[in-house]
């Protein structure tokens, strides 16, 4: 079923001539499963130390985001997302081994990403485990550039691979995830405000509702 055409799609929405993605539109913006502000469940408990705190989260939303990718990823192939991208206006590139910055199919891009992340996470010497280890001075840098992937990934989806979302009636989990991720983020100026830009428009309607 395509649930961009007539069904829903054409007779509301518009923005400025252009028409407004389906995730943006009701019912599916309130979409969520839980109601309310995420502010409290992301803020630092108290007696935990923050990078801990970061550590944590840092592994639930890659373990979140890898299963939500994992549910679309047949459907994001090098022939349908040539490039890995946000919309019309946002493509990512990615810096291989020379430093070289290239356009890559989205796959690819997220593969890469998804391999990196599970890399840093594991790595002992950024992400110590054990008791008694430091975090190391580039952790808060690893972390931020995780979030920013991870975000990549998620703006991807919405704008993309939406109508499989809601094909398997996961468009309130994916709310809600990506609810509590900006607020996480947001919390702890993880990332960048110009990153934001292709979910600018759905980070307002959270604001408004006032769940983040
Ligand atoms: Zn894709």
């Amino acid at each position: 079923m395509n649930f961009f055409g007539s069904k829903f799609g054409k007779s509301k929405g518009k923005k400025d001539g252009i028409q407004k993605p389906l995730w943006l539109n009701h019912p599916f913006v309130e979409a969520t499963l839980v109601n309310g502000s995420l502010r409290k469940v992301v803020a630092l408990p108290r007696y935990v130390d923050v990078n801990e705190w970061l550590a944590v989260n840092s592994f639930d939303f890659f373990n979140y985001t890898n299963l939500f990718y994992g549910a679309i990823a047949e459907f994001c192939t090098p022939k349908d997302c040539p490039v890995m991208c946000a919309g019309q206006n946002c493509e990512y590139t990615w810096t291989d081994g020379q430093k070289r910055t290239i356009k890559i199919p989205a796959p690819q891009y997220v593969d890469y990403v998804m391999t990196w992340i599970q890399n840093v996470l594991n790595d002992e010497n950024v992400f110590p485990t054990k008791s008694g280890y430091e975090f190391p001075r580039e952790f808060q840098n690893a972390v931020r550039t995780i979030f920013k992937q991870l975000f990549r990934i998620f703006a991807h989806i919405y704008h993309h691979h939406y109508d499989k979302i809601l094909h398997v009636s996961a468009e309130g989990h994916l709310n809600t995830l990506f609810a509590h991720f900006i607020s996480f983020a947001r919390e702890f100026d993880l990332i960048d405000k110009k990153e934001i830009a292709p979910m600018a428009d759905f980070i307002a309607e959270l604001d408004q509702a006032q769940r983040i």
